[in-house]
């Protein structure tokens, strides 16, 4: 199954798609995370992307295609994937649709996450993760233990570099302007479900594995 998850950030796709990735064995292509590992390694990629990712930009479209064709060219993705935050612009998914071609896949469907934007301002403000462990907490929704640790292995939080409500309000913008318009390329392709990812947790969840019934 190949999977695209789409969404503003905080709309929930690295939450859904962890547990896709449970329930039917395929990777997660996270190209967010794949950054922030290559940020924190400091290696030549990660210290050109990080000027882009803490302003709330994009990182250029052929760094992030770059990644991802070698990403899927893997052999954990010979079975399918879920790609979440991976394509971000028009110019990504065509680069996408190359790539899948050259590889002799298609894409099954495109899952766009809707979330108010209001309550995503609040979902990425409360946002922490463990430091040692990586559980992810909300000090609202899913507050960590009373002295603010990780309740799995008692390490210390983290907030994000751009959880911060600045650079969360240009998160939206770019989203808008730049990701937003996929929805209408994918409902062109006839590959696109829309789901109302302010329910809770596991009812987007349900309501996603019936979209992605007989692909
Ligand atoms: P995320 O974890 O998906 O919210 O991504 C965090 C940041 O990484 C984004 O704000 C961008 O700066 C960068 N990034 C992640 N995925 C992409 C992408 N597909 N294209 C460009 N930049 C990306």
């Amino acid at each position: 199954m190949k999977i695209i998850l789409l969404g503003p950030p905080g709309a929930g796709k690295g939450t859904q798609a962890a547990m896709l990735v449970e329930r039917y064995g395929i990777p997660q292509i996270s190209t967010g995370d794949m950054l922030r590992l290559a940020v924190t390694a400091k290696s030549p990629m990660g210290v050109k992307a990080k000027e882009y990712m803490d302003a709330g930009n994009l990182v250029p479209d052929e760094v992030v295609v770059g990644i991802v064709r070698e990403r899927l060219q893997e052999d954990d993705c010979a079975a399918g994937f879920i790609l979440d935050g991976f394509p971000r612009t028009i110019l990504q998914a065509d680069a996408l649709n190359e790539v899948l071609s050259d590889l002799h896949k298609q894409l099954d469907a495109v899952i766009s996450l809707q979330v108010e934007i209001e309550s995503l301002v609040v979902r990425l403000t409360g946002r922490r993760s463990c430091l040692n462990c990586g559980k992810g907490f909300h000090l609202q929704y899913d507050p960590p233990a009373a002295d603010g640790s990780c309740t799995v292995c008692g390490g210390e939080l983290m907030q994000r570099d751009d959880d911060c409500e600045e650079t969360i309000r240009n998160r939206m913008e770019v989203y808008q302007q730049q990701t937003a318009p996929l929805e209408d390329y994918y409902r062109k392709q006839d590959l696109l479900t829309v789901v109302d990812g302010m329910a809770e947790i596991p009812v987007v969840q349900e309501t996603i594995v019936t979209a992605l019934q007989g692909c």
